[in-house]
């Protein structure tokens, strides 16, 4: 049976490579400098290259479920381990980091997105299981609406959960969008970040991205508002006013 994984990477090798193989060399003798960080939601339907109209070299990408910033301090509220914080290996923290202090990028981009399974999650039953998870939810906890979205698997709707499809969805969207400008608060948290953006040296940019519309809607300080890129006047703002673009 032909192994379709291992058909791709040579198809890529023999036919996509030759044609971006002077742009990869390029990139290998002088080094990456991108001037983006893209903090995005792992879900396969998002697709950063696309949204940005960008290529090799140009976005420093780290990507987890919910597009979520850890704290600084590595702590996760709440969340205990035989008494001691559970605080793990923070692949975020560290690429938010690297991303600031050795690339030196000049803006950070948080973009979660429509139909976020991580988000929906945080309305649902955990599964006990996925220890870490559990745990990760937390960072998104604090966006969530008092509204019950979801009967438990045992019982019904007569729990007082809502049974209203359209009214679930606006739910789910400006859960999805309160979590986003959550995140941007605690980039601000980090120190080489909070001082680089007073000196007007970095920005952060709030995005939510609309999959069945292909339209990202930008965080806009002053109304305090997600607008469509298609009529907002700016890529973003983080939590406070922008200063440098
Ligand atoms: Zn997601």
């Amino acid at each position: 049976m032909p192994d379709e994984l291992l058909e791709r990477l040579r198809r890529f090798h023999d036919h996509t490579f030759p044609g971006v193989q002077e742009q990869f060399q390029t990139l290998v003798k002088d080094g990456q400098h991108p001037t983006i960080l893209f903090i995005g939601c792992s879900d396969s339907r998002l697709v950063p290259y696309l949204l940005t109209g960008t290529g090799p070299g140009e976005l420093f990408i780290v990507r987890n479920v919910g597009a979520f910033v850890p704290p600084y301090d590595g702590q996760n509220e709440g969340t205990c381990d035989e008494g001691r914080p559970l605080a793990g290996y923070h692949g975020t923290s560290a690429a938010i980091e690297f991303a600031v202090l050795h690339l030196k990028v000049s803006r950070i981009v948080v973009c979660g997105h429509s139909h976020c399974g991580g988000i929906r999650a945080l309305y649902e039953e955990p599964m006990p299981e996925a220890r870490n998870l559990n745990a990760w939810l937390n960072l998104g906890r604090e966006a969530v609406l008092p509204v019950r979205l979801f009967a438990p698997e045992v019982g019904n709707a007569s729990d007082g959960s809502t049974t209203d499809d359209g009214l679930r969805q606006e739910v789910l969207r400006r859960t999805e969008q309160r979590a986003i400008i959550l995140q941007l608060e605690r980039l601000m948290n980090y120190p080489m970040v909070r001082s680089r953006v007073e000196d007007k040296k970095l920005s952060l940019h709030g995005w939510h991205y609309v999959i069945e519309e292909g339209e990202v809607h930008v965080f806009d300080v002053q109304s305090g508002q997600f607008l469509p890129a298609s009529s907002a006047s700016h890529s973003g703002h983080g939590p406070y006013p922008q200063t440098n673009t």
